[in-house]
């Protein structure tokens, strides 16, 4: 069944005086969401439902703490036993944070054998590079951009390099497995991204773009163009165009694919036999708060969204 004859009407009526909402900023997963199921990017940024947490995500998101940890040690000290020491207090830090994620483990057993997962995605880390030979210009960057017309762009770059001539490397890690040949253009549609905006704000190109995925060691790397980014950038305010065109429509149908197993929206999702949710009658402001505490807000935000592992 394709989006063009769901036989349901996913078409909401406003509720009377509802303002609409404003969707003034993407990242790189919610502008994914929208390529992927326009109904998903409703649920996750318009009616902003709560996601349970997962396995995968939660191991992704604690081993990216312990790989930003790692380079606060002194260079001849980022060994894997000192990131695998790194393990128990960043879990720590992560359960006080988000106590949901303890429920995902029936034992301390369970736990030992997920943390014990989490400990050969670092291995697999050392095994495409040695951080005792690096010196990260950033890590955990938040980056954002306002384009002409308003939208904003904004993410988190898991790392930075710069080398003394000035060139930026950008590094993503990840902790699935890489991509076969025919999705690799969807893998680096984050990157691109993230190398937009880093030449709309600091006017220089990334040299190198480099997804290092954890779960099989493999790297997926490029060099992007002025032409790429160009691309990107049309292709993002294109994006902007159909969400504010389906914001005014309340019209977000939708679209199945491989990605459904992975979506927690079933119950509302005409698809899967469930019933679509009501427009929202109170509609969130915008994504994104007043300037003075766009930074912080921004960055909770997106470390609330889904991270891709
Ligand atoms: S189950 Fe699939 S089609 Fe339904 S909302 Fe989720 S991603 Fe979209």
């Amino acid at each position: 069944m394709t989006a063009v004859d769901v036989p349901v009407d996913v078409h909401q009526p406003a509720p009377a005086g509802a303002p609409l909402p404003v969707v003034a900023s993407l990242s790189p997963s919610r502008a994914s969401d929208f390529m992927t199921c326009p109904l998903l990017f409703r649920y996750r940024s318009i009616d902003r439902l709560p996601q349970a947490p997962s396995s995968a995500a939660t191991r992704g998101t604690l081993v990216h703490a312990v790989l930003e940890r790692l380079f606060d040690l002194p260079a001849g000290e980022r060994t894997p036993d000192a990131a695998a020491a790194l393990l128990a207090p960043e879990w720590d830090r992560l359960a006080e944070a988000e106590p949901e994620v303890t429920g995902l483990f029936a034992d301390e057993a369970e736990l030992a054998a997920w943390l014990t997962s989490a400990r050969a995605l670092l291995d697999g880390y050392f095994a495409l590079e040695d951080p005792r030979r690096l010196d990260p210009a950033e890590r955990e960057a938040y980056v954002e951009v306002l384009l002409p017309g308003g939208l904003q762009l904004r993410g988190i770059v898991d790392r930075l390099d710069q080398a003394p001539s000035g060139q930026l490397r950008v590094v993503d890690y990840k902790t699935g497995r890489s991509p076969g040949e025919a999705f690799e253009g969807k893998a680096l549609f984050q990157m691109k991204f993230y190398a937009l905006v880093l030449w709309r704000t600091r006017g220089v190109i990334p040299t190198r773009l480099q997804l290092m995925y954890l779960g099989d060691q493999q790297v997926l790397a490029y060099a992007p163009e002025e032409s790429d980014l160009l691309a990107t950038e049309r292709k993002l305010l294109a994006l902007w165009e159909a969400i504010e065109r389906a914001v005014q429509a309340r019209d977000f149908r939708p679209r199945p694919s491989k990605l459904c197993d992975w979506c927690d929206h079933h119950a509302h999702c005409p698809e899967q036999g469930g019933v679509v949710l009501p427009w929202p009658s109170v509609v969130p402001g915008p994504e994104l708060p007043e300037a003075r505490h766009a930074e912080a807000a921004a960055r909770k935000a997106l470390a609330e969204e889904v991270r891709e592992p």
